[in-house]
């Protein structure tokens, strides 16, 4: 592939979007507002699952478990050329009740998916200290454990890394402005650092995508929903696994350190913590693991995730422009689908074959 290719956003998603042009022969440069992977891929938990995956759209289910399965071979590379360890661990996930537990049950089944069902006392002699309330005694806790989990903030370094090796440019505190359109062909676009041509285009601007597409936008439904985060350093990991219940998770990660997460906030482009959420998730993670009573916080950030109705990304060609392209609107899941969603957008440039139906990915041109 020879074209000259301009991405904007260098996110999780700008980034892998990269790195698969680049390997196919593409000349890339990524032009981002601030810096490289600082928004919400980095504010993320780096759970490599959907939490509740049974209550998703099969397109939803289909990409991410596509793409939760390109992990150990892509971490792989990229930990051999850039020589960062972005962690990727196979914790498993324990979901804890209150939840549809016949739904889950079959839809493991359906997907072949290894599920075992915790009691009350296993759950407790298994992960330490947690403490389990159920409703009923005969809801039981559902184990999955072959969900992994990945230290996102270093695999945004490794990946950013083996972009630059393989000859990407990432032009950095450069923000997109407008498209310069003629005859349904982007032509240039406005930058606060020039004006950039190319032959393609693609958005990965996160949950700012739609702005930056302006009228180009059509129907596209991608907004911001900020997530708010906890942190806590242990000596050890304090539980063994990823632990989830209603809204919260808790994440161990190999150091000791211990993530609690999170929000769905609807609260535009803000991304101020508070007070009020940090004492709700503090309180909701207490009742879970009481631990952490008495553990002083390390920190607490948000980020603002690039909300999709249904949670199904927009990945391909605008319906009229044929050289602009859009990679975004992940929502809940960016992380888990960005192998796979680069994968779609590169066969997209290219012609090659998709693994599956992308049409799902295609229908937020027009929804409203
Ligand atoms: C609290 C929280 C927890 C999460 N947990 C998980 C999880 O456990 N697992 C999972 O898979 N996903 C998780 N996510 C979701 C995941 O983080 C996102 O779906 C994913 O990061 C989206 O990646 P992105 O590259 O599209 O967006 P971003 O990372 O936001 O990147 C977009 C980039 O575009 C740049 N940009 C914006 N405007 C312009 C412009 N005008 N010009 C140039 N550049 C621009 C931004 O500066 C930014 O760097 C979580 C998100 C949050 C907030």
């Amino acid at each position: 592939m020879q074209q000259d290719i301009i991405i904007i956003g260098a996110g999780i998603i700008g980034l892998a979007t990269a790195e698969r042009l680049l390997i196919q022969g593409a000349k890339v440069t990524i032009l981002e507002r601030d810096k490289a992977g600082k928004e919400a891929s980095w504010a993320g938990g780096g759970i490599l699952s959907p939490l509740f995956p049974w209550d998703y759209s099969d397109a939803v289910a289909r990409l991410a478990s596509y793409s939760a399965r390109q992990f150990p071979a892509w971490v792989s590379v990229l930990q051999q050329t850039s020589g960062i360890d972005p962690e990727y661990e196979i914790s498993g996930m324990l979901i804890l009740p209150p939840f549809d537990g016949e739904t889950a049950r079959l839809w493991c089944s359906k997907q072949e998916i290894n599920m075992e069902q915790h009691s009350a006392c296993n759950i407790h002699s298994a992960n330490n200290n947690i403490e389990v309330h159920v409703q009923r005694s005969q809801d039981n806790a559902l184990f999955l454990p072959d969900i992994a989990q990945i230290r996102n903030p270093r695999l945004l370094r490794a990946l950013r890394s083996r972009v630059e090796l393989l000859g990407g440019k990432i032009i950095e505190n450069c923000a997109v402005n407008h498209f310069k359109t003629a005859h349904q062909h982007i032509q240039a676009i406005d930058s606060s650092c020039g004006e950039y041509a190319a032959d393609y285009y693609i958005v990965c601007a996160g949950a700012w995508s739609k702005e930056i597409l302006g009228i180009h936008a059509l129907g596209l439904n991608i907004r911001p929903i900020k997530g708010q985060m906890l942190l806590f350093k242990f000596d050890v990991p304090p539980v063994r696994s990823i632990i989830v219940q209603n809204d919260i998770y808790l994440i161990p990660r190999r150091d000791g350190h211990l993530l609690i997460g999170s929000t769905l906030e609807d609260t535009g482009f803000d991304k101020q913590t508070t007070v009020a959420v940090r004492d709700y998730l503090l309180q909701r993670a207490q009742a879970i693991f009481p631990t952490l009573k008495g553990m002083p916080l390390k920190q607490q950030w948000s980020g603002l995730r690039p909300a999709s109705p249904e949670n199904i990304p927009t990945i391909g060609r605008h319906p009229d422009i044929r050289n602009l392209l859009i990679n975004s609107g992940h929502f809940r899941y960016g992380v888990t689908m960005a192998p796979a969603s680069a994968e779609m957008l590169v066969n997209e440039i290219t012609g090659a074959s998709q693994p599956f139906d992308t049409t799902p990915y295609q229908a937020g041109w027009s929804k409203h």
